[in-house]
């Protein structure tokens, strides 16, 4: 809904806030908020706010500190979670410079921008569902997350006071409370994992959406005693949580993917969407799967795809066709991951898929047999790439990607790789539990 700076300013007395967060996010998909009183709420609704972006991730240097923070007024929100002193509520913002121009840094506008540069192919709306997965871990008795699940040995369904099914309900509750509209909650096949599906939004809502629901819920989660977790891959040896993102471009009333005509009820530009997303598909991989735990969630056995190639039938590759046809057409992307900037992460997806349909790439064939038993030399002559196994890989093939970086911005492009450089090499130099094991008393 599109509120007026006066609607937000009743409904604030009305609901009895106290505090307004302004929302954003850093370019590690981590949400920030600058609180304020509410007394403050007018001058904020006048963009007045000014916070220091030198102490933000991956923002600016010292001397270019001061930024501006501009209110989206549809993302008014109150919180339904109760607080002794009122009500908190919260608007998430753009971020500009002081000259009013927006902030290159700033992954919302990022978003923004890749999607203004498509309005000329005449696209109305960029649709994004999301599924995202998380776990529900125990916390310790110092307040710690732990890696032991609430619902060890499948015996899920049966335990009267299963906390991880409780907990679901109630953050299922507490979205549809603030407007989410949830199509499916369930849990996953690892245990202790869960997964909830939300309706599609247009792209920045569906961005601003996926950061909220990840707030909502590590909130929740702990009001249960549980410690809710998007990392990708959190225990060894059973499934990581993944964030499929189903993709449709609109024009009007019209799902563009659609094409009754066609053999497989696919229009020109969902294949050369879908083209194009295959091309990309190494150059995005660094933004949708941005942390080396990410990597080790993208391997056979677990349900993640980890070679690029789609089919209309069956689930293991990079991108299914699921089969809703009408104005449900869409692809499913099954590589991101919930840790991604899902900002950046969908800016990406969709700079991949409109430079199909710019160049008209041409859609390779779908491949309907399990490519994990395919041998080497049948995947090389089917034309089959793995996707970068390693955050460096995936690094170097963002930087080979000209359209990719051209959509991030110099900006958020150096920033980005500078960060996950340093990550990687953290990384690289460990020497981990599993490595004395295998070869302390050996060697
Ligand atoms: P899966 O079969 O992979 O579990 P789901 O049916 O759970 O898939 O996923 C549905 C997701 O796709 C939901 O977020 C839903 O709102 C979304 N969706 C439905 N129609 C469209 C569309 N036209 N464009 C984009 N997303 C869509
Ligand atoms: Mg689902
Ligand atoms: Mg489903
Ligand atoms: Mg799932
Ligand atoms: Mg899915």
């Amino acid at each position: 809904k599109q509120y007026t700076k006066e609607e937000i300013l009743q409904n604030a007395e009305s609901s009895n806030v106290r505090y307004v967060r302004l929302q954003f996010t850093d370019l590690l998909g981590i949400v920030k908020n600058v609180e304020i009183p509410v007394d403050q709420l007018a001058k904020a609704l006048d963009n007045k706010i000014m916070f220091d972006g030198s102490s933000i991730e991956g923002f600016v240097r010292i001397e270019e500190s001061d930024m501006y923070l501009v209110p989206d007024l549809a993302t008014w929100l109150v919180f339904p979670w109760d607080t002794p002193q009122g009500n908190i509520a919260r608007l998430i913002c753009d971020i500009h410079l002081p000259d009013g121009s927006p902030f290159p840094g700033d992954p919302r506008s990022v978003l923004k921008g890749v999607l203004e540069r498509a309005k000329n192919l005449g696209f109305t709306s960029f649709n994004v569902g999301p599924e995202p997965e998380f776990f529900l871990f125990k916390i310790d008795a110092n307040g710690n997350p732990t890696d032991q699940v609430n619902d060890e040995g499948g015996y899920f369904d049966w335990a009267p006071l299963d906390l991880g099914e409780n907990c679901r309900r109630d953050i299922v509750l507490t979205l549809e409370n603030m407007g989410f509209e949830i199509e499916a909650s369930h849990h996953e096949v690892a245990p202790g994992q869960h997964e909830i599906d939300f309706k599609y939004a247009d792209a920045v809502e569906a961005a601003d959406n996926i950061a909220t629901f990840r707030l909502v819920v590590k909130t929740i989660a702990r009001q249960h005693g549980l410690h809710a977790t998007f990392m990708a891959k959190p225990v060894y040896g059973i499934n990581g949580s993944g964030m499929h993102s189903h993709l449709s471009l609109f024009k009007g009333d019209q799902n563009a993917f659609y094409d009754e005509s066609d053999e497989l009820g696919l229009s020109v530009t969902a294949r050369h969407f879908l083209a194009g997303i295959l091309e990309h598909a190494a150059g995005f991989t660094a933004i949708c799967n941005p942390t080396v735990n990410s990597y080790k969630r993208l391997v056979p056995g677990y349900e993640a795809p980890s070679y690029i190639a789609w089919s209309g039938k069956n689930r293991s590759p990079l991108v299914r066709v699921p089969a809703a046809r009408g104005q449900s057409t869409r692809i499913e992307v099954r590589s991101p991951d919930p840790m991604c900037n899902p900002y950046l992460a969908i800016a990406t997806l969709f700079a991949s898929g409109l430079d199909g349909i710019e160049r008209s790439l041409q859609l390779a064939p779908p491949v309907n047999r399990n490519i994990y038993i395919m041998s080497d030399a049948e995947k090389e002559e089917v034309g089959i790439r793995s996707l970068p196994a390693t955050l460096n890989d995936a690094v170097d093939a963002l930087l080979k990607d000209s359209v990719l970086c051209e959509a991030l911005g110099q900006h958020v492009l150096v920033h980005f790789v500078e960060a996950k450089k340093i990550e990687y090499n953290m990384y690289r130099t460990q020497v981990t539990e599993w490595e004395k094991e295998q070869y302390l008393g050996l060697y």
